[in-house]
């Protein structure tokens, strides 16, 4: 059999007409791993031909759900972070999952001073905010910001007893000063890289999402982020499985 180029393969991706009601959109396969098996799901191939994505398919309690991943870097042979990665990963599930529900997973910075602790799971509300992208002109800084509404989970975060929190998004893992002004002045308790993006595109196409994130590290601590990240990644890869179970039982049944 002939094997299609990445522009035929590209074409059939956008014929196939597919509907899962419920995506999740993931940067790192470290973090999506547990969830991948936790929930069986499997590869579907024909996804984005051609590009990094790669998405995965199953069923929670006989509803159909996806994950999809950034996918990695050519070059680098590492996960891509951070926002222009999730803009693409999420136009094209968008495109071939025609979804009701996006949910942003992952990993993310937590704030001490906000009573934030290693491994715990957040969920988004009210809304998600940029950090990073500074315009100081009057319209221009409040577009910058970004500030786009998340889907109301406050009843299901008070059953399951989670955090609920501004989820603030920057193309850095670490925090500079002017970051950490801004994120306190937008009021951010979870600091990640992708999900300001996620929240825009699926607001283009009036998607709701939300994000449910673990904790890694604390950002307004002494100790290098990257060093934390590390130590915490599989405990808060693993809470991060069983609160997304959780979470997908209140929504589904
Ligand atoms: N250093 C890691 C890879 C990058 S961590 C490694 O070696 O494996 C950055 C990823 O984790 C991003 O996808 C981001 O969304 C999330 N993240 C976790 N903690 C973060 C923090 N404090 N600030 C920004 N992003 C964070």
């Amino acid at each position: 059999m002939r094997v299609l180029s990445a522009k035929e393969g590209y074409n059939k991706f956008n014929d196939i007409r597919m509907q899962i009601p419920v995506c999740f959109i993931i940067a790192m396969e470290a973090e999506a791993k547990p969830l991948i098996n936790a929930l069986s799901l499997k590869e579907d191939v024909d996804f984005a031909p051609g590009l990094p994505c790669r998405a995965f398919t199953g069923s929670f309690n006989n509803n159909p759900i996806a994950l999809v991943l950034n996918g990695k870097d050519e070059q680098y042979n590492l996960d891509l972070i951070g926002t222009q990665a999730a803009t693409l990963t999420t136009q094209l599930t968008i495109d071939y999952f025609h979804p009701e529900l996006i949910i942003s997973a992952g990993t993310a910075g937590g704030f001490q001073r906000k009573g934030a602790e290693f491994g715990d799971v957040y969920l988004s509300y009210p809304n998600v905010v940029f950090h990073d992208r500074r315009v100081d002109i009057p319209g221009w800084k409040e577009m910058g910001f970004g500030g786009y509404s998340v889907k109301d989970i406050r009843s299901i975060a008070d059953e399951l007893n989670l955090k609920t929190g501004v989820v603030t998004t920057g193309n850095s893992l670490d925090m500079s000063a002017q970051d950490e002004a801004i994120i306190e002045q937008l009021n951010g308790e979870v600091k990640e890289m992708e999900a300001a993006a996620i929240a825009w595109v699926a607001t283009l196409h009036k998607t709701p999402m939300f994000c449910i994130k673990a904790v890694t590290d604390l950002v307004d601590t002494e100790h290098p982020t990257q060093e934390q990240f590390m130590t915490n990644l599989k405990l808060a890869v693993n809470n991060l499985a069983i609160k997304v179970q959780e979470v997908l039982i209140k929504l589904l049944g």
